[in-house]
C-alpha cells in the first residue's frame, strides 16, 4: 500500500527574508536613479529580475524548490499572473516559473506576495547557486534507484543558510538524479549527484565541471561513491574551489568547467579532493535526519495493472497511481487553465502533488485511474501525443533581450505541419548560443544564429544532431550545418519523407539505421539562403 509522507518543504527564515528584502532597497535606489542602470541590473539579476524585450518590460523568476510546488502556491502564482503578468505564466527548462511583461515598479509587490507563499526569488539568476534540479518523477518512478527529493531539499536548505551564494564568479548549478537516465541533469552540471546503492546504503556518484551555454562540456566523474549523509560536503568543496579559482575578470570563461579545462582532469580532481578534505574536517555537516522520509520512496513490488504508459501518462511505482504530464506550448500556461486544473485536482484530495519538469511542463502526480482519465479528456490541448509535440523552445527573441531567433514561432510551425506524426524526434530550440533549451542535448537541436552570405545576413539556425543525456553516456550533439530559417521546415519534411521511405516508426530506429542519410539531408541544406 502506498504510504504518503509529506516532505517538510522550506519555510522562509528571517535570514531568507532579510536577503530578499535587500532587493527592495536596491529597487528604491534604482527608481530614484541613485544607482546606475547597469549596476542595478547586476543586483536585480541575482533576484531573478531581468529586463526583457519590449520597452519597460521585465520578467521575474521565482525559486520553485527543485520544481516542487503546492496547490496553495500554484493558486497564489496564478493570482499574481492575473494581476501583473497578463494572465500567463511561463514554465521554464529548469523547473521554475517566470512572470513575463511585468513592470519594474511592481516587482517588490510581487516578491511580497511570493514571500507569503514561502517563495523567494534570490538565487534564480546572476552569479548564484541556482535552483537545484531533481527529476519531476522522483519518488514515483518505477525505475529509480531511490527518491532523491529529500536530498535535493536538504541541499537547498543548506545553501539558503550559506553566506555569499549570490556573489560567486558566475552561476553554479547543481543537479540530483534518481536514475541512469539522469533526468536531473547531473552529468552536465557544475556539480551532479546520481543515486547509487552500495551494501544496502543509499548514496551517490559525484560528477563535476560540466555545463551548458557556449562551449558546453560533459561533467567528469569525481567520486564513485559518497554516502547520502555526506552530500553537503561536495557542495561546500565545489563552492570553495569556485570562489578561490573562478575567473572574476572575464565572465565568458568564469564557469567551473573552465577551471577544469585549464587545469586538466587530474589536477582538477586533486584540487576538488583538497577542498573536500578541508570542508569535511570535524564532520560538521553530516545529515542525520534523512531517514525521516524513508517511507516516501517505498518501492512497491507487486505487478502493476491498469492503463498503459504513454508520452504523458506514467504508471507510478505505487500500484494504481499515475502521473500526468502537461506540456503547454512553449511552456506558456494561461492562469485560466491553471485555475481549472487546480479546481479539478483539489477535490481529488491532498494526495495529489505537482512538480515542474525541466521541459517546460508540469506533472500532476498520485492520480487514480478514473482521475487521470478525466484530466486527459479535459486538458487534451496540453497533452503531447508525439515526441515532436513534447519539444521545447526557449522564450527566444520574442521575449529575451539577447535572443537572436524566435524558436517558439518555428516550433509552432513544426507542430502545425507535422501534427500527430510520430517519426520526428523530440527537439530543443534555443534562441541563441546560451543554450537555455539545452539544444546540444537533443536528438536534433537548433541554435538561433545569423547566416552571412555575400555581405547579407539571414536569420538561421545551427543544427545539432545526436545529443543525449545518460549516466556514463551523455553526449553533446554535433553541429552539422547552419541552415537559413526559411529552410528549416523543409529540412524536417525531408527527414519525415525518409522515415516513410525506410518504413521506420520512430526516430531512434531511423537514426540508428540511417544516420548517414539523415546527415546528408541536413548538410545539404547548410549555407543555402535560397528557397530550397
Ligand atoms: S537561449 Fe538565448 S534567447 Fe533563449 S532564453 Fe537563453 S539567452 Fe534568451
Amino acid at each position: 500500500m502506498f504510504k504518503l509522507r509529506r516532505l517538510h518543504m522550506i519555510t522562509i527564515t528571517q535570514k531568507m527574508y532579510e536577503n530578499q528584502k535587500r532587493y527592495r532597497d536596491e529597487l528604491v535606489q534604482a527608481i530614484e536613479q541613485k544607482v546606475k542602470g547597469h549596476e542595478f541590473k547586476k543586483t536585480s539579476g541575482a533576484y531573478g529580475v531581468y529586463p526583457q524585450r519590449g520597452a519597460g518590460d521585465y520578467m521575474m523568476r521565482p525559486r520553485i524548490i527543485s520544481g516542487i510546488v503546492t496547490l496553495n502556491q500554484l493558486r497564489g502564482i496564478s493570482a499574481i499572473g492575473k494581476s501583473y503578468s497578463k494572465g500567463w505564466i511561463h514554465l521554464t527548462t529548469r523547473q521554475a516559473i517566470q512572470f513575463h511583461k511585468i513592470r519594474l515598479d511592481d516587482t517588490w509587490e510581487i516578491m511580497k506576495r511570493l514571500l507569503d507563499l514561502d517563495i523567494v526569488t534570490y538565487g534564480t539568476g546572476g552569479n548564484s547557486i541556482r535552483n537545484i534540479t531533481c527529476p519531476a518523477l522522483s519518488g514515483v518512478n518505477p525505475r529509480e534507484v531511490f527518491d532523491v527529493t529529500p536530498h535535493a531539499i536538504e541541499a537547498t536548505k543548506f545553501i539558503f543558510e550559506l553566506d555569499e551564494t549570490i556573489t560567486l564568479p558566475r552561476k553554479f548549478k547543481i543537479g540530483f538524479s534518481n536514475t541512469e537516465e539522469d533526468e536531473g541533469l547531473a552529468t552536465i552540471a557544475d556539480l551532479g549527484f546520481i543515486a547509487k546503492m552500495k551494501n544496502g546504503r543509499r548514496g551517490f556518484v559525484i560528477y563535476g565541471g560540466g555545463g551548458f551555454g557556449s562551449n558546453p562540456e560533459v561533467s567528469v566523474k569525481l567520486s564513485d561513491w559518497i554516502d547520502e549523509t555526506q552530500i553537503l560536503y561536495p557542495i561546500l568543496a565545489m563552492k570553495q574551489l569556485f570562489e578561490t579559482h573562478g575567473n572574476r575578470e572575464n565572465r565568458n570563461i568564469a564557469r567551473i568547467r573552465y577551471i577544469l579545462k585549464n587545469l586538466g582532469e587530474e589536477k582538477f580532481r586533486v584540487l576538488y579532493e583538497r577542498h573536500l578534505k578541508t570542508v569535511s574536517v570535524n564532520d560538521l555537516h553530516k545529515i542525520e535526519h534523512l531517514e525521516d522520509v524513508k517511507d516516501f520512496s517505498k518501492q512497491v513490488e507487486e505487478p502493476m495493472h491498469g492503463l498503459p504508459n504513454t508520452i504523458s501518462r506514467i504508471r507510478q511505482k505505487q500500484r494504481g497511481l499515475y502521473s500526468l504530464y502537461l506540456h503547454p506550448s512553449h511552456g506558456d500556461l494561461s492562469c485560466e487553465q491553471l485555475d481549472q486544473l487546480l479546481d479539478m485536482t483539489e477535490v481529488f484530495g491532498d494526495r495529489v502533488e505537482y512538480r515542474l519538469s525541466i521541459t517546460q511542463g508540469l506533472y500532476v502526480r498520485n492520480l487514480r485511474e478514473e482521475q487521470i482519465v478525466v484530466l486527459e479528456k479535459t486538458f487534451k490541448d496540453l497533452i503531447p501525443s508525439t515526441r515532436l509535440e513534447a519539444s521545447i523552445a526557449c522564450t527566444g527573441a520574442n521575449n529575451c533581450s539577447i535572443g537572436l531567433m524566435d524558436g517558439q514561432n518555428l516550433l509552432t510551425n513544426l507542430h502545425t505541419y507535422f501534427d500527430k506524426k510520430e517519426t520526428l524526434p523530440f527537439i530543443r530550440i534555443s534562441g541563441c548560443r546560451n543554450s537555455c533549451a539545452l539544444h546540444q542535448l537533443a536528438p536534433i537541436g537548433l541554435e538561433g544564429t545569423k547566416l552571412k552570405k555575400e555581405n547579407k545576413t539571414y536569420p538561421a539556425y545551427k543544427v545539432y544532431i545526436g545529443g543525449r543525456i545518460k549516466r556514463e553516456g551523455t553526449l553533446i550533439g554535433t553541429h552539422l550545418a547552419t541552415i537559413a530559417e526559411k529552410n528549416i521546415v523543409n529540412m524536417f519534411k525531408e527527414l519525415y519523407i525518409l522515415s516513410n521511405q525506410k518504413d521506420c516508426q520512430d526516430w531512434d530506429t531511423l537514426y540508428s539505421k540511417y544516420k548517414e542519410d539523415i546527415e546528408k539531408i541536413i548538410i545539404g541544406y547548410g549555407g543555402n539562403v535560397n528557397d530550397a
